[in-house]
């Protein structure tokens, strides 16, 4: 079905197609799960037909509220089609409490509250994991302009209050996540957009009650039930109800 279009760049959980028209692109959710830089490796049944549900239903929704993102429509289960965008080659992060990478480096206790949102960059490159870089870096390697860096915390910092709250509804705590940005071309002009993915592979989504966590720390730290929990986030959204066979198996 998708094998005879062009592929234009394979990730580790998502691929990337030619689109029907020019300025836009198919992104398919694969089912492949990564952790620790590629190093630890699995194939999650349904995963990303979750994400690519979940996913869609973010975009949108941020959409409505007037975050322009890459997100044109869903095609299938897999399949969403998307604008093209030239990628920033940065991940934004964004925490509102301790865990995973701060939590060690800066030794909190995971859980602990931050004493405000805090937004981090981080360099895309796998060779080097992906290393913390500073708006310094930014700006002397030439990766974002000085407004870009400003468009980007402004965005990522309305994403997180939207989502913490569209979370929260659903009793779900936003712990932190992963966002990336691309630029649009319009004649001499570009603007940044949002890209890329938002699910619990990008996540940190703790059970607001019991802070069980429902996101890819369930596969890290090898946990179980990660589509389970992946599929326990999409019913609390509401966008279960056409899904439950592919937990079962055999949808691809
Ligand atoms: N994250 C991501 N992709 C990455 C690194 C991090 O989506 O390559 C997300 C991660 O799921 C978490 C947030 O960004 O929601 C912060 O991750 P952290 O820096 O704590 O890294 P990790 O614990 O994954 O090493």
């Amino acid at each position: 079905m998708t094998t005879r279009r062009k592929k234009i760049y394979e990730g580790k959980a998502k691929i990337l197609y030619e689109g029907p028209e020019p300025g836009t692109l198919i992104q398919y959710f694969k089912d492949d799960a990564t952790a620790f830089n590629g190093e630890k490796k699995a194939q999650l049944e349904g995963k990303g037909v979750i994400n690519n549900r979940i996913s869609e239903y973010v975009m949108t929704r941020l959409n409505g509220i007037g975050v322009q993102n890459h997100f044109i429509r869903r095609l299938n289960l897999r399949e969403q089609l998307i604008k093209e965008v030239e990628i920033i080659p940065l991940e934004v992060v964004v925490r509102n409490i301790a865990a995973g990478s701060i939590a060690t480096r800066l030794g909190l206790p995971e859980g602990q509250a931050l004493p405000r949102s805090i937004i981090e960059f981080y360099y895309k490159d796998d060779k080097l994991n992906d290393p913390m870089v500073s708006e310094e870096h930014i700006t002397a390697f030439n990766w974002a302009a000085t407004q870009e860096i400003d468009d980007m915390m402004a965005t990522a910092l309305r994403v997180n209050d939207y989502l913490s709250g569209l979370f929260s509804g659903v009793g779900i705590t936003l712990v932190d996540f992963k966002i990336e940005f691309g630029r649009i071309y319009e004649g001499d002009f570009s603007r940044i957009i949002l890209a890329d993915e938002i699910s619990p592979d990008s996540c940190r989504l703790w059970d607001s009650l019991t802070n069980e966590k429902l996101d890819k720390d369930r596969f890290r730290r090898d946990l179980g039930n990660v589509i389970e929990s992946y599929t326990e986030v999409a019913r609390r959204l509401g966008i279960m109800k056409e899904m439950p066979t592919v937990i079962q198996g055999g949808v691809h």
